[in-house]
């Protein structure tokens, strides 16, 4: 009986199983289309939607490196006998193309890359250079492990350490070799496929996390993969656009989707996280414009807009969160300071 049981578990739950090497927890959340999750690594991996489509599959987004999309392909292949034959990467974020390569290598007879044109553009102008820039600061990076792990005390933080340097020398290998691979297809405001039953509506809604964000959106799955633009963790700032970025999450917020699959963290449900961003933004930005308008220095509204945030917001993100804001308050500051 219970032989029998565990049988229709893993019947009934195939696409969770996942084995002890695999990069990515895959789960179904439609039918036909899945979340591959992304585990913990040093250098971190974006989440992945697999989307089956009539003949073909489509992928969203593809890790820090080949090595990753490759991982995933082959988890892929366990789904489903379909070609990939389209590959959207939701910006231009290293964590989110780097793996480009490993698709039209893996299907040779072709594969579509769609994004949006900002999005192929910032490849080339800043995510190409970004590589290159890393390719010189690895060693360095590589030599910090390495004196981390001469001062280890614990076995556990030796064991931790050494994955850690195995990783980054692993990855700093395919940095050296990676093949850049740049969007073959590109638009600027929306791209919907419609294949078999399927619709996949790929959309530029504003300024957001970049100036090329792209949401996926299944209508009648009511589905959304949002990159980026919201996720599970804190959001990264670097390259953004905050006030733009509260209207363009208002505008995908008006879409009709049940489930959301940002691009790290786990799969979200309903409208609560957008809520929560927009919020977070417009707090972060009137903060910080306030204690400006008073006089702060950076230093002092980084002290003082991070402690408020931090005590308003640290537990509903991550356990970063705390590093995270002191970042973000400095965009917010330059963005407020320094006007575009
Ligand atoms: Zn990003």
């Amino acid at each position: 009986m219970k032989s029998r049981l565990l049988l229709s578990l893993i019947f009934l739950f195939p696409a969770t199983c996942f084995a002890a090497d695999d990069l990515f927890d895959i789960k179904p959340i439609a039918d036909g289309v899945y979340a591959a999750i992304a585990m913990p690594a040093y250098k971190v991996n974006c989440n992945a939607a697999i989307i089956v489509l009539g003949d073909s599959v489509l992928v969203v987004d593809t890790h820090s490196k080949p090595s990753a999309a490759r991982a995933l392909i082959e988890q892929i292949k366990k789904l489903t006998p379909k070609p990939v034959k389209y590959v959207v990467n939701t910006h231009f974020h290293w964590d989110h193309y780097q793996g480009n390569e490993a698709y039209p290598s893996s299907w040779p007879a072709g594969v579509e890359i769609i994004s949006s044109e900002a999005t192929r553009q910032n490849i080339q102008r800043l995510g190409i250079p970004r590589i290159k820039n890393e390719i010189v600061t690895m060693p360095q990076e590589i030599a910090n492990l390495k004196n981390d792990l001469e001062k280890a005390s614990t076995a556990d933080q030796k064991a931790a350490i050494q994955e850690n340097l195995r990783q980054a020398e692993a990855y700093f290998g395919e940095l050296k070799l990676m093949q850049i691979t740049l969007p073959t297809m590109t638009f600027d405001r929306s791209l919907i496929l419609r294949r078999g039953s399927r619709t996949v509506e790929i959309l530029w809604l504003g300024r957001a996390h970049t100036d090329g964000d792209v949401f996926v959106f299944l209508p009648n799955e009511k589905v959304i993969v949002t990159g980026d633009a919201l996720h599970g963790w804190t959001p990264f700032m670097g390259d953004s656009y905050p006030y733009e970025w509260i209207q363009t999450l208002d505008a995908a917020e008006k879409l009709d989707f049940h489930s959301v699959l940002g691009g790290h963290g786990d799969v979200m449900h309903g409208k609560l996280r957008f809520e929560l961003w927009k919020q977070y933004f417009q707090d972060l930005m009137d903060r910080t414009a306030a204690v400006y308008a008073e006089g702060a220095t950076l230093d002092e509204a980084k002290k003082t807009v991070s402690e408020f945030l931090t005590k308003k917001y640290a537990a509903q993100f991550d356990p970063n969160f705390p590093k995270s804001v002191t970042a973000n308050v400095t965009k917010a500051y330059q963005v407020i300071a320094f006007p575009r």
